[in-house]
Order: C-alpha cells, then structure tokens, then sequence
C-alpha cells in the first residue's frame, strides 16, 4: 500500500522494522560502488583485440598511404571515419576525428566560442552575459563545461520525447545572450529516452536571436542498444541540412564505451563553416591525433558490423544488471508510491525519482551503509536538483552479486527516507 494512504502508527511501525533491517545491512561493512557509468571489467575484456591488432599488421600505412606512425592527416583516418559515419549517419566528409575523448571535443567547441567566436559574432569572452540551456537532469560533465567558463545555466524540464521544446524555442526567439543547448539524444544520461521524432525536427528548425547558437548533440549511446526492440534517433543533420542550419550543429560521438573509455576514438561532425573554424583551432593545438590507435581501432572493428557485433557481447552483460535493478526496484518500492524510475532500451543509466527532499538522504544513508551512488543533484546544473528527488543508478560496473546488494541497501534506505519524510 501506499505510504501516504498508511497511518501514523502504521508508518511509524514500518520505520521501526526499516531501521532494524538498515542496521543489519550496515553491519556487514559493504564497499560497494555504482556512481559512474563505467564498463566493467568483463565488457573491457571483449575489446582486448584492439590491443593485439598493431602486433599482427607489418605496415602502418592507411588506404591512403598515410604512415600512421607519423605526423599529420589531422582530422583522421578515412576507414575510422567511415564506421562513425554509419554509427551516427552523417558523411564521412563532415566529420573529425580526436583523440581519446568526446567530452574532450565538446570542450574545444566551447573553448572557441568563448576565445574566437563563432559566425563573425563577437567571441563570448567579450560579452556580459552567456546563457546556456541545460535539459535536466542531465550529465553532470557537460553542466561543469559551461560552469567553467562562467555561463548562466537555465534548467529545462525533460519529458518522455525530450527537453520541454515550447520552453526553449520560447526562451531563444528574443534573447541572443543563449548561445547554446547541450542534448543527450538518444539513450540520455540519466533518464535513458530518446528524443521523438518531432523534438528532433523541433531542433533542427530552431531559429534562435543568437547567431552564433550550437546545440551540443551528444550521441554518446548511438549504438548502445539493451533490448531488441531498441530506439530510433531521426537525423538531425539531414533536417539541418534540409531546414538551412547545419551551422547550428555539432554532433559528438566516441568508441569510449565499444572499446575503452579514455582510450577509445571520438568524433564531432558538423557543417563544412563550422568544421573550417575547428580545423584552425586545432591544428594550432596539435600536429595531429593518434592515429596509431585509430588504425588498430579499424582493424579490430573493420566496419559498422564489426561495431554492432561487439554491442551484442556488451548488451549481453549489460541487460541482466538492468533487469535486475529494474526487478528489485518492482519489487522493493514498486507500490509504495515513493519512488519512479525508467526503464531505459539502451545506455548506462537508470534514473530514479524518490520523494522531493529525499534523494540526499537515500544517497547518505547509502554511503553509511558501505554503497557509493552517484551525489544526489549531479544531474542538475550546479548540483542543485531543486527538489532534491533525482538519483542516478550506473549498475554497469560492479558485479551482478555486487550490484543486488547494493539495490538491497539502496531500496531500503528509498523506504527508510521517505518514513522518516512523512513521519517528520
Ligand atoms: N557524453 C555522455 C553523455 C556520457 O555519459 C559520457 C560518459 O559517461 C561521455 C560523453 C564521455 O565520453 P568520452 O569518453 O568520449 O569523453
């Protein structure tokens, strides 16, 4: 039964029972981790062949001829751009390729704004005021981008087909001080949607006061599938294309979670203005990326199947780490009327929504207990969830034994929290 429709005594017998099972759990001095999105170890181990793929080639060259041991060909290998290519359906043409971070290449898109500028607008070091909207909750790694570089972050709701779109074209039609959007479309972190067809569409024909407007499309799930029913993503480069906004557009993917997270590739894809202005600024950094590990990443995956092959082995570990929180959760709170979460088709997260002005506690409560979650308000610019009720689950690293006893501890402090709310 629900625990708002339960009596006082009812309730209090309920925190009595709780505490004792919460006291028994911390007495078994858990060490248990799920607070990043991380690969396990089983999953790293399904892409070793990376490692021996240089071993095995005699020569370095690429299909051009280019020695991979060497200098230049700064915005990458044609063969790796290819697989990106058919991951995210944007010409291989009009994508880059970097080094081991997507995060990374965001952060330069923003760099240049901020230093130089974008479409002969003035650089936005040089301005006042620098807004940027941020659907929440988000990732936490975008929101301590534009923090960094002083930008005012405006919340905007998400919705089971994405970001509150009415609210955003409302907020950029006449304020020219919002210089940008960052997205997760597909498999968001944290809430696992994926942007509707419209939202999408909504995207492509935004026609922002700011001239120099970028949406941070980060499709950093493009392939991370969970089920086989999975979801689809509508293009948003060919509506750009087809809507005159291409330049509004930066589109970032990475193999940090096919391969190896921090020694993967990444890739951004955008328009031939915007690709012309991040050649400059780039090789001004650098005399080129490694293309030593783009090479070994080509001949290990060989093509778009080669991805998709290596995502069954991934989804294969994955999906009964989800099931398994999701059943817990059913079980545990599922009629409770204290807690909502999602059930996600692909990505690394679950987001759980508890009582408004519980998720700190669920999140103390947990760490007392030995089980390390994710800060509860990491998904909110600034690290301030309004109403202090979103927590993000990553069941992906630890172990499945691991993983159930830290949904043990954690459905009961879920419960414990919200006895001591209604009880207070
Ligand atoms: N984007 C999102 C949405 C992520 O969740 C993560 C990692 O968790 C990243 C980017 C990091 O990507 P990369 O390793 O390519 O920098």
């Amino acid at each position: 039964m629900a625990y708002a429709n339960l009596s006082r005594e009812e309730l209090s017998d309920i925190f009595a029972d709780l505490t004792a099972q919460y006291d028994e759990l911390k007495a078994k001095k858990l060490s248990l981790n799920m607070a990043r999105g991380k690969p396990s170890a089983a999953q790293l181990e399904l892409a070793l062949g990376v490692l021996e793929a240089l071993k095995a080639r005699s020569e370095f060259a690429n299909s051009n001829g280019d020695d991979c041991r060497n200098y230049g060909v700064w915005d990458g290998l044609p063969e790796m751009k290819k697989i990106f290519s058919d991951m995210i359906g944007v010409p291989a043409s009009q994508i880059i390729l970097g080094n081991n971070s997507s995060l990374n290449m965001m952060f330069e898109v923003i760099s240049r704004g901020y230093s130089h500028g974008y479409n002969g607008c003035t650089p936005w070091c040089k301005l006042d005021k620098i807004k940027f909207l941020c659907p929440v909750p988000g990732y936490d790694r975008h929101f301590a981008v534009t923090e960094y570089y002083g930008f005012e972050m405006i919340n905007i709701p998400m919705y089971p087909t994405g970001p509150d779109m009415d609210m955003i074209e409302a907020l950029i039609k006449d304020d020219d001080s919002i210089k940008g959007i960052w997205c997760v479309p597909k498999y968001s972190n944290p809430t696992g949607i994926t942007y509707s067809d419209e939202t999408v569409r909504r995207f492509a024909a935004l026609r922002p006061a700011a001239k120099d407007f970028k949406i941070m499309w980060d499709n950093a799930y493009c392939v991370h599938d969970l089920t086989d029913t999975p979801d689809t993503l509508l293009n948003i480069y060919d509506l750009c294309l087809a809507n005159g906004t291409e330049d509004q557009i930066f589109i970032f993917a990475s193999t940090s979670k096919i391969s190896f997270p921090g020694a993967g590739v990444a890739a951004l894809a955008t328009s031939d203005n915007n690709i012309k202005d991040f050649k400059k600024h780039t090789l001004t950094q650098t005399i080129g990326p490694d293309k030593l590990n783009q090479l070994r990443h080509v001949l290990f995956l060989h093509d778009i199947n080669g991805v998709h092959a290596l995502m069954k082995g991934h989804r294969a570990i994955l999906e009964p780490k989800f099931k398994l929180c999701e059943l817990m959760l059913e079980e545990n709170v599922g009629d409770l009327g204290i807690a909502e979460w999602n059930k996600p088709n692909g990505g690394y997260f679950i987001s759980v929504d508890v009582l408004d002005g519980c998720a700190k506690r669920v999140v103390q409560l947990c760490k007392e207990a030995g089980v390390i979650l994710t800060d509860a308000g990491a998904t909110y610019p600034y690290g301030k969830d309004p109403h202090d009720s979103n927590i993000r689950l990553a069941p992906s690293f630890p172990p499945l034994s691991e993983l159930e006893q830290a949904m043990e501890v954690f459905c009961v402090a879920i419960k414990l929290a919200a006895a001591e709310k209604l009880l207070a």
